[in-house]
């Protein structure tokens, strides 16, 4: 605390108005962002902040007559700091009097980053054609602000506020993982992760560590929900919609962050309002008979009522299969579902086991190793295409960023393999840990009538199942098919099923490693 003494005192003054021309003009937040990492570095001590959301060009603003009050009754010298001199004034009224306030000495100094004002009578004069013909400054200015964003981005800088769980580190203009909060929040992710918590239970959760809401309630749902997808907790910066890879240290590993996204993908309820997808399972099942793909329709019986129906398309020409109403064919694939959603202890019983395998040291990995370079490679290839693709206008912007926030996650997740490797061996289990993780999905699936999610959940385990004579038939995989035999589930077929894979669960441990990393 040595400096106080040396430091200049400043007012801080912010404002931006919700006018046409001021859209472009940073939010209040983001100036007062902006001022305080200017005033750390140029050793000024913020005596007051004043904010405005108002416009400048008529005199009579509020929190501008308070803030010169407030400097004219202090009795040490006082300056006032802003982002521009467009911010303080854009009247000659305003303007005048925050010059003659400079002339008399009432106010000390003004400094603004964007601005260098000195009292001199150049001085004053820069800073009358500043107040007065301010648009072509805050037009120089949002050129400004956008090259210093471009340039943070492509250091891989956190652009604004730090979010929950970092703080701002004004020496290397990033931020970091805060030591406690960062803590909390990996453990509301490996929480929510076991599928054991509510939303609100994880948001009472986080309130008995201290992570609350400003006023100290605890967090709505909607404001858990948005941390547990907050892409910037796997490194990543937003920027108008967009991530790209950050500099910064990640809170959270992407395997974990993935397991949550999981989770809530299945627990999400189906939107209401907006039916886009009236027909759940077309794109999804092939005809037993034909080979056909299996399309749906509505049909309206005489009394008026309309159903949906599934049938074959019959391209092929002859196939005699019949047509399958829609929640007969939901309740066929619901019993799929649960012929392989286990009860939460035997996964929690797999878990364990993974952790166990993981803790021993495992050899011969080179061709692993090699398989992910391979694959990291190719991710940032896709990258690199889709963004050029974007930048010659062959898509939509709004494919380009989900498509875009999908190769990162999985190019992070590769990462991630990659690293733990040279560590235990990790993913040599990988699959299986992902294997686990699906079948909590599917657990988490079964107790809902979310369709679309039960297809995608089918389409992630890699089989698309037949439907004949009335009936849902899936080739599992072969861990899948070990999942299902020692559920009992018998009459389930399968091309892939051996019968000796059909231990009891408790002999899980005897599983062939090699079964789920096959590709
Ligand atoms: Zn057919």
């Amino acid at each position: 605390m040595e400096t106080t003494q040396t430091k200049t005192k400043c007012v801080l003054y912010a404002r931006k108005s919700t006018e046409e021309d001021d859209k472009q003009v940073m939010s209040i937040e983001a100036q007062l962002f902006e001022l305080e990492e200017y005033a750390h570095r140029e050793r000024i001590q913020i005596v007051k902040v004043f904010t405005e959301a108002k416009s400048a060009k008529k005199p009579g603003r509020e929190e501008f007559a308070k803030m010169i009050k407030y400097i004219e009754e202090s009795k040490e010298p006082i300056g006032i700091l802003g982002w521009h001199p467009d911010r303080l004034a854009r009247n000659s009224v305003d303007g005048g009097k925050i010059i003659y306030l400079v002339d008399i000495n009432i106010i000390a100094s003004l400094r603004f980053p964007q601005f260098w004002f000195e009292p001199t009578p150049q001085g004053k004069f820069m800073l009358q054609v500043a107040f007065g013909q301010s648009k072509y400054f805050s037009d120089n200015l949002v050129e400004n602000v956008k090259r210093g964003i471009r340039q943070k981005i492509r250091r891989g800088e956190w652009l604004t506020l730090a979010p929950m769980g970092y703080v701002n580190n004004f020496k290397t203009h990033n931020i970091d993982p805060d030591p406690v909060k960062s803590r909390v929040i990996k453990r509301a992710f490996t929480a929510y992760a076991t599928g054991k918590y509510t939303l609100v239970e994880l948001a009472d959760f986080l309130a008995d560590h201290g992570v609350v809401q400003k006023k100290g309630t605890p967090f709505a749902k909607c404001s858990v929900v948005k941390m547990l997808t907050n892409r910037a907790y796997l490194g990543f910066v937003k920027h108008r919609g967009e991530w790209h890879d950050g500099t910064f240290k990640p809170i959270l590993s992407p395997t974990l962050f993935e397991a949550v996204q999981k989770i809530l993908s299945a627990r999400r309820k189906p939107r209401k309002s907006k039916v886009r997808h009236p027909f759940p399972f077309t794109q999804f099942m092939t005809c037993g008979e034909c080979g056909c793909a299996i399309t749906a329709q509505y049909v309206t019986n005489r009394y008026g009522v309309t159903y949906t129906y599934y049938r074959c398309t019959k391209k092929n020409g002859n196939c005699a299969q019949p047509y399958i109403q829609q929640n007969l064919l939901a309740e066929k694939i619901q019993i799929l579902l649960q012929s392989v959603s286990l009860p939460r202890e035997e996964i929690e019983n797999m878990e364990k086991q993974i952790t166990e395998w993981e803790n021993e040291s495992i050899s011969s990995r080179g061709s692993v190793v090699q398989n992910l370079k391979t694959k990291l490679f190719e991710t940032k290839e896709k990258l690199d295409k889709l963004v050029s693709l974007y930048l010659d206008g062959d898509i939509e912007r709004e494919i380009y960023l989900e498509r875009k926030d999908l190769l990162l996650r999985q190019k992070a997740k590769f990462e991630e393999s990659f690293r733990d490797f040279g560590q235990q061996g990790k993913n040599r289990l990988e699959p299986l840990r992902s294997f686990v993780l699906s079948l909590k999905e599917a657990m988490e699936l079964e107790k809902t009538s979310n369709h679309l999610e039960w297809k995608k959940f089918f389409q992630s385990i890699g089989s698309n199942p037949s439907l004949k004579d009335k009936t849902v038939s899936i080739h599992w995989g072969e861990l899948w098919d070990f999942v299902a035999s020692a559920k009992g589930g018998s009459g389930l077929p399968s091309a892939s099923f051996h019968s000796e894979n059909s231990l009891p669960i408790s002999n899980f441990t005897n599983v062939s490693l090699s079964a789920g990393r096959e590709t």
